[in-house]
């Protein structure tokens, strides 16, 4: 295994947080923020990439946020929410106020993935059988930044 962090440098590089690199500064938790749910959902090789840091099979990279800690290895990612983890049992259903939100994808995007869904036999019961945990955020259509874990979109 071989351990990546990401420094100041190979943030500014990733387009998809630019705004608030620019608006808030490198080091800013913000900018971990916006990493982690802009790659919840993707391939480490996507980061690396974006990130210009070069990783293989091997290449593991941890992102502490705000929102939690994003692990991402090339056999698949593991997100823990702090949100989720602060939540006490008794507090009753946890509201979009207190969990973060993946973005959305566009109607558009959402129905050509779901039309592509629909027609895949690893579809079982609405959910992808492929994808795994719904914390590494693969399978889901109407989620910005996921991705088919086999490739369909
Ligand atoms: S995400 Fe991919 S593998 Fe999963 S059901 Fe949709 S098309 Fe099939």
């Amino acid at each position: 295994m071989t351990a990546h962090s990401l420094s100041l440098e190979h943030l500014e590089r990733i387009a998809a947080c630019r705004a608030i690199v620019a608006a808030k500064g490198a080091s800013s938790p913000y900018v971990a923020d916006c990493v982690v749910r802009a790659y919840q959902g993707r391939h480490i090789a996507d980061l690396c990439h974006d990130a210009g840091v070069s990783c293989d099979e091997a290449t593991v990279i941890t992102i502490a946020a705000g929102i939690g800690t994003l692990r991402l290895a090339w056999t698949g990612n593991h997100f823990e929410s702090r949100t989720c983890v602060e939540v006490p049992s008794n507090a009753g259903t946890a509201t979009t106020d207190t969990l973060p939100m993946p973005l959305s994808a566009s109607p558009a995007v959402r129905q050509e993935r779901t039309s592509i869904c629909t027609q895949c036999n690893h579809l079982v019961s609405d959910r992808c059988s492929v994808a795994g945990c719904a914390c590494a955020g693969l399978g889901q259509p109407a989620n910005r930044f996921s991705r088919c874990p086999i490739g369909k979109w």
